[in-house]
């Protein structure tokens, strides 16, 4: 009679609080493999094959560090298929006295873990995720006291709290933030370092081959497969970003090159997600490569808020507004997700990259997640359901916890404002200013209407305009409200015109 460990998929850290006081003679950790769950999002296939991979492979190092694992794999004869009957069947075989869990990332798994004490009548204990830097507890008391909910704020304190870039409690270099020095446009001749190659081993050789058999009708290509799968092999992706791409992470942030999908990412979003990463740990080596003037300080700072930041944040507004979140629809967006979201078979040049790239890595960087296929999902008026289940389904990092709030508070602005303080709406100048896409595709992005006009240049317009009553109070966007005001009526028809034609022709 021992401890029963239960480990999630999301859950493969040594460190994790479920594990903290094992007794490695007594208590047994269990993993599940359950098809249930990868096929409820019809998750990209690269994606299931890193989380099995993964997991896989961290069942092994337990038993490596002395540990009991009970491992279920999608093709035991004897597994269930179904989260709460494994643990059942574990419970009822070992006879375990309780069972101790880390707080699963997200709501509805949590939920269904209430029912279990009684039903298997012994106790349960849900331990907080310490390896977020902030607990949910204190970012609820954070915003309970604040009207608006803003992520400078909020990162502020955690770099005061947790002592990071601070100089006598003053952020080193004078400023917070460094933003504004982190939104320059690509330039010819920029050598992009190669992103992180990790050869498949024996473990995932067999997992490519089984996912291939039961879910070769997932979106995306297989392969070549390439994620590391390790906690060491994600270590090295993570050196492999603060010695050759950091330097350059900040001002090349926002910009798009075509067939360069990589830029100067860290690529590690994967890795932290599924816990082979701690925030902490990325954070250190950063701020550590800018102490040894290794990188300067718009890219350790830039790639710090992301961690510190925008990653703990929109964790925190997910608890916060869970379970209503997937349901809010501000602007009552309605039309259909268009089908070359999954086939990238469209004739704008942007979306065309951006799709086949996510095909391809099941990885796209944020300002191509923004700023093309989440700002053409904004101003066509695409129901956010429908693009919350596309962007869970095709990146590898995807978790409800934290696609959701991307999704529909920073990029639909589906809460109304409540993550964001205005939507991310642009038109093709942006697209073209952060990017070379437009030189290449069929439509010109210096036109503003005819039938080779870029479509977010009316598209831009036409949402402002649908959705002046949501809109025009917003002291951010009440500008652009008095430059459509002062267009001659025949403009303003021809951008109603044309963007219902085009979208018309999306369905
Ligand atoms: C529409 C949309 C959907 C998104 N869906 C996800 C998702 O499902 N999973 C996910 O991890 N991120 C998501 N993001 C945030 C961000 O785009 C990815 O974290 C980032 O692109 C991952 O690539 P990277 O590791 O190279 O990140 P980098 O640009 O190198 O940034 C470093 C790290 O910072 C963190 N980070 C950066 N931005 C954010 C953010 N906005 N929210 C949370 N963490 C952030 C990530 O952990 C990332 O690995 C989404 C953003 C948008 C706009
Ligand atoms: S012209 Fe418009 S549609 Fe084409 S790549 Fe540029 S922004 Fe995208």
């Amino acid at each position: 009679m021992g401890v029963l460990r239960l480990i999630l998929g999301d859950q493969l850290s040594l460190s994790i609080s479920s594990l903290e006081d094992t007794r490695l003679a007594k208590d047994l950790v269990l993993m599940c493999e359950l098809s249930d769950q990868l096929t409820r999002v019809k998750h990209h296939i690269k994606k299931l094959a890193f989380i099995l991979s993964a997991m896989r492979h961290f069942a092994s190092e337990l038993e490596g560090n002395g540990h009991q694992v009970a491992y279920s794999k999608l093709d035991d004869e004897t597994n269930t298929d179904d989260l709460k009957e494994e643990v059942r069947r574990t419970v009822k075989q070992y006879k375990a006295e309780r069972i101790v869990v880390t707080c699963p990332s997200d709501y509805d798994t949590l939920q269904s873990l209430a029912v279990w004490e009684d039903e298997f009548g012994i106790p349960i204990e849900i331990r907080d995720d310490t390896r977020f830097l902030c607990s949910k507890r204190e970012f609820q008391q954070w915003a309970s006291n604040r009207k608006q909910l803003r992520m400078e704020l909020f990162y502020r304190e955690m770099r005061k709290k947790h002592s990071i870039l601070l100089e006598d409690n003053k952020p080193v270099g004078g400023k917070w933030n460094y933003d504004s020095e982190n939104r320059k446009p690509p330039k010819n001749g920029l050598s992009i370092p190669k992103p992180y190659v990790n050869k498949p081993d024996q473990i995932t050789r067999d997992v490519l081959k089984l996912v291939i058999e039961k879910f070769s009708s997932h979106f995306g290509h297989l392969h070549p497969f390439y994620f590391a799968v390790t906690r060491t092999q994600a270590l090295s992706a993570l050196k492999l970003f603060i010695d050759e791409r950091l330097i350059s992470f900040g001002d090349y942030q926002d910009a798009m090159i075509e067939k360069q999908p990589w830029m100067y990412h860290s690529h590690i979003s994967f890795y932290l997600n599924c816990g082979l990463l701690l925030p902490q740990e990325c954070i250190d080596l950063a701020e550590q490569a800018y102490e040894e003037k290794k990188a300067p300080l718009n890219a350790v700072e830039g790639f710090i808020r992301q961690i510190l930041g925008w990653r703990e944040y929109v964790r925190g507004i997910y608890w916060m507004k869970m379970p209503d979140y997937p349901n809010e629809n501000f602007f009552g967006a309605k039309r259909k997700l268009p089908e070359f979201y999954w086939t990238g078979e469209t004739q704008l040049n942007c979306l065309h990259n951006c799709v086949s790239e996510t095909q391809q890595n099941a990885y796209a960087h944020h300002i191509q997640r923004l700023m093309i296929l989440g700002n053409f999902a904004l101003i066509a008026g695409i129901d956010p359901i429908q693009v919350n289940e596309w962007f869970l389904i095709v990146y590898a990092d995807a978790y409800e916890w934290v696609e959701l709030p991307n999704v529909s508070g920073m990029t639909l602005f589906a809460d109304g404002g409540y993550l964001a303080s205005k939507p991310y709406a642009a038109g093709g100048n942006y697209i073209n200013k952060m990017s070379n896409y437009c030189e290449k595709c069929t439509y010109s992005v210096n036109k503003k209407s005819g039938p080779d006009a870029c479509p977010f240049n009316y598209l831009y317009w036409d949402f402002l305009e649908r959705n002046r009553n949501k809109l025009s109070s917003n002291h951010r966007v009440s500008m652009m409200y008095k430059t459509y005001d002062r267009m001659a009526l025949e403009k303003k028809e021809s951008i109603k015109r044309e963007s219902s034609n085009f979208l018309d022709s999306l369905d």
